[in-house]
């Protein structure tokens, strides 16, 4: 069996492996490279194999950095199935059209500037036809592709993600996909890994722990702030996982603190669609069906315009969550463009905040900035949560490949920037692993 690291070697985005085996050709992943350039031009790059040779793809998770490249592969020539958990596929079907849909929209405005604005990736119709590709899984249950023995076990994380372990005849190796946190408040943990040769892991938290301070309690002070100040609590926040997950919170802090109760809205459909789905995903989720139906109870979906500007302009306490996480998007932008002028709100950020996006340039200050073509003025203080990342942090990543039992013959550290990857290499090295962190496009053989 041959590896190739087509991708996701230096950043935290577009996720891509290749294997080679008795002349066949697999993917495992084919995520998006998102951030700004010269980052998101890899997307465009020239790959030595024709996505017509590919005999089948093996997904781990729905988030674009590890799926949304997958209509491209289908429009270049791709004829095999995509293999998956159900869950994963149903966050696909919101997923990967919403990324054709922005693309199309993206394109759009740049031809307003440039008659010669580079064509989308792909469009939401294209994006389409990749999911009557998809082949449902089960966790734990392995299936055979040609003379492979494939196995998806569950990675914690989101719904539906997963590990994948691949046995050839030679050699067998894991994927580990994202890791999920063993402390996360939504999600079961990651399985322990089956005994594999080799293993392919994420390090986006390799060089670091996570934040001990409850999120519980970071939530209750912001709340308690807006109460005092009569004010608004704006959260730009990732559909999926990320919301629901501050929905969950929320009704928990206004359930201790029945006091801390303040009109909750949010506006996004596709958090709206995302949580709806949360509904048939409680096999994963550590809080039961019925308590996810209760968070109908603290939060209110709101569709509307005049919905949307009745709750920026009614006075008194509110908060406001929507997506886009990194606020590059999205209804939020309206009520922060709205609200975002008064010193007396707070905007919330709620995890990471890649460089050359809206959400870093207002976390680092900026007060004026144009986002979707809007143009939005910053006075409201600006926040960022500490502890809610859905990524195992350096310790997890390091009980998960202790709990496989045995050493496998090599680790490859892949999926992270710099520090991850180099912060996670030391502490394998010095625990006595085989550790290697490829370059892009190197190619091992695995005997
Ligand atoms: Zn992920």
């Amino acid at each position: 069996m041959k590896l190739t690291f087509s991708g996701s070697t230096e950043t935290v985005t577009g996720s891509q492996y290749l294997i080679e085996s008795e002349g066949k050709k697999y993917l495992i992943d084919f995520g998006l490279y998102q951030g700004p350039d010269p980052i998101s031009k890899l997307n465009r790059r020239e790959f030595p194999w024709n996505p017509s040779q590919i005999n089948a793809l093996f997904l781990t998770h729905a988030h674009i950095d590890h799926s949304g490249m997958i209509p491209w592969l289908i429009k270049k020539g791709f004829k095999g199935l995509i293999h998956s958990t159900n869950e994963t596929f149903e966050l696909c079907k919101i997923l990967l059209l919403d990324s054709g849909k922005i693309q199309n929209e993206e394109y759009k405005r740049a031809l307003k500037n440039n008659p010669k604005a580079q064509l989308p990736l792909y469009t939401e119709e294209e994006a389409s036809q990749a999911l009557d590709r998809f082949i449902i899984h089960e966790f734990n249950k392995p299936f055979n592709i040609d003379h492979l023995k494939v196995t998806y076990t569950p990675a914690g994380h989101i719904p539906g993600a997963s590990s994948v372990q691949i046995v050839s005849p030679q050699s067998s190796i894991l994927f580990s996909g994202d890791l999920g946190r063993t402390d996360d408040i939504l999600m079961n943990p990651p399985d322990a890994p089956p005994k594999s040769d080799y293993v392919v892991m994420e390090t986006t938290y390799g060089d670091r722990q996570h934040d001990p301070t409850p999120p519980l309690e970071e939530l209750e002070f912001y709340v308690k702030e807006v109460i005092k100040n009569q004010s608004k609590l704006i959260v730009p926040t990732f559909a999926l996982a990320r919301a629901q997950l501050l929905i969950q919170l929320f009704k928990v802090l206004f359930e201790k603190n029945p006091e801390l109760k303040i009109p909750f809205v949010v506006h996004s459909p596709m958090t709206e669609k995302v949580t709806q789905l949360y509904k048939d995903f409680s096999s994963c989720l550590k809080i039961s069906k019925k308590e996810v139906e209760n968070w109908d109870e603290a939060a209110r979906f709101i569709h509307w315009k005049n919905e949307s500007e009745s709750i920026d302009r009614k006075s008194g306490p509110a908060i406001i969550m929507g997506a886009s996480g990194m606020v590059s998007g999205g209804k939020i932008i309206d009520h922060i463009k709205a609200l975002g002028d008064d010193p007396k709100n707070i905007i919330l950020l709620t995890g990471y905040q890649a460089e050359g996006t809206p959400g870093k340039e207002i976390l680092e200050g900026k007060t004026h900035l144009k986002i979707s073509g809007m143009k939005v003025r910053i006075q409201a203080s600006v926040h960022q949560l500490k502890s809610l990342s859905a990524h195992a942090d350096s310790h997890g990543l390091h009980q998960w490949i202790d709990s496989m039992g045995s050493k496998p013959k090599k680790v490859f550290l892949s999926h992270g920037e710099e520090d991850g990857r180099q912060g996670f290499l030391e502490v394998l090295s010095k625990d006595d692993y085989n550790v290697e962190v490829p370059k892009l496009d190197a190619t091992y053989n695995l005997i």
